[in-house]
């Protein structure tokens, strides 16, 4: 934390701020320069509120120098984690890891034949919701526990893990028992709760970035689940609310290499809630890939005029083929590997 003194700031400012420094176990350093002074606070200041420092006269502003988030963060951890998701699937390797399925879990017909699809289409695992969380409480909410029985049915088909959304904490034991990466919605990811309970169960947990949330709080987020004893978190970006109406979020992938230089953990891109429109998911699979995304998750539905949930935004089998193939090559292009 770096400490600007005001203009015409006193000997004695100074000394009180650096004794404010010292009082809080940090070591101070006074820098005078031609127009302001400084004092350095050189220590782990995330142990202690430096912000009341703030209050003290002829302060100026604060300037933090270290990144507030820990466990998630590349100067703790410089070399890039890699989770291993199930079925010998890895996130963050040189290997993609592309996720694909229905938004909702609908039926064992439609799940079956969307997951076989997907897995002969080259996917690395298989989404779908049974815990739905609508905007619209008279939508459909999902086949609960149900449907997570017809995607371990799913999984034990096509050997594909599997990754569903657990939306309270009461579900988590129940999700954790079906699933082999447990997903928290945009929704919930200033839930902290959820994200501690999440946590605890030492299984991965696909991470949505909040639709209103900084940078710095979807680490934070990411950071209550690793203080948890659980360092398999994967990071997704699903767009964010923006006055932009031709899209149903604006997907912003130029989190992929902010998060590549402040965070160890991989990131991966979902196009379909991103744009809200199925024409536009395989570019933005495509420019996920080539901006370093260690993977996508993308709805897929054999029938999306019939989907019971986002319909607009879902792929068929037949375009996730052409994706995938043109995702090799994108991959080879920037050195990752799309099987
Ligand atoms: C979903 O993946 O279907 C979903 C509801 O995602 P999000 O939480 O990003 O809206
Ligand atoms: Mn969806």
């Amino acid at each position: 934390m770096i400490i600007v003194m005001k203009p015409g700031c006193s000997q004695e400012d100074v000394s009180h701020v650096a004794h404010l420094v010292r009082e809080r176990g940090l070591k101070d350093m006074v820098i005078v320069g031609t127009d302001r002074t400084v004092v350095a606070a050189i220590g782990d200041e995330r142990l202690c509120d430096m912000t009341a420092i703030e209050s003290a006269p002829m302060v100026d502003k604060l300037v933090p120098i270290l990144a507030p988030y820990k466990a998630a963060s590349r100067e703790v951890k410089p070399t890039p984690s890699v989770i291993p998701i199930g079925a010998g699937v890895e996130v963050g390797g040189r290997k993609l890891c592309v996720i694909a399925g229905p938004c909702s879990v609908e039926n064992e017909k439609q799940i079956l034949t969307i997951a076989h699809a997907v897995k002969n289409a080259g996917a690395h695992a298989l989404r779908g919701g049974a815990f739905k969380p609508r905007t619209n409480p008279y939508e459909f909410k999902g086949l609960g526990e149900d449907g997570l029985k017809l995607l371990a049915k799913a999984r034990a088909e096509t050997g594909l893990p599997v990754i569903t959304e657990v939306m309270s904490i009461d579900q988590v034991p129940l999700v954790a028992d079906y699933a082999d990466v447990l997903q928290i919605g945009t929704r919930n990811m200033h839930n902290f709760n959820l994200l501690v309970a999440a946590g605890r169960t030492g299984k991965p947990v696909l991470l949505k970035r909040g639709w209103s949330a900084t940078l710095a709080e979807f680490l934070l987020a990411a950071e209550y689940i690793m203080n948890e004893g659980n360092p398999n978190v994967i990071l997704c970006e699903r767009g964010i609310r923006t006055h932009e109406t031709y899209v149903r979020n604006t997907l912003a992938l130029g989190i992929i290499p902010a998060i590549k230089r402040e965070s160890h953990l991989p990131i991966i891109i979902d196009p379909s809630q991103g744009t809200g429109h199925a024409y536009m998911v395989p570019s933005m699979s495509r420019a996920a890939i080539a901006a370093g995304a260690d993977g996508l998750i993308i709805e897929v539905h054999s029938d999306p005029e019939h989907a019971m949930t986002d319909g607009a935004q879902s792929i068929t089998p037949q375009v996730f083929a052409e994706t995938m193939a043109q995702l090799a090559l994108i991959a080879a292009a920037v050195g990752r590997a799309a099987k």
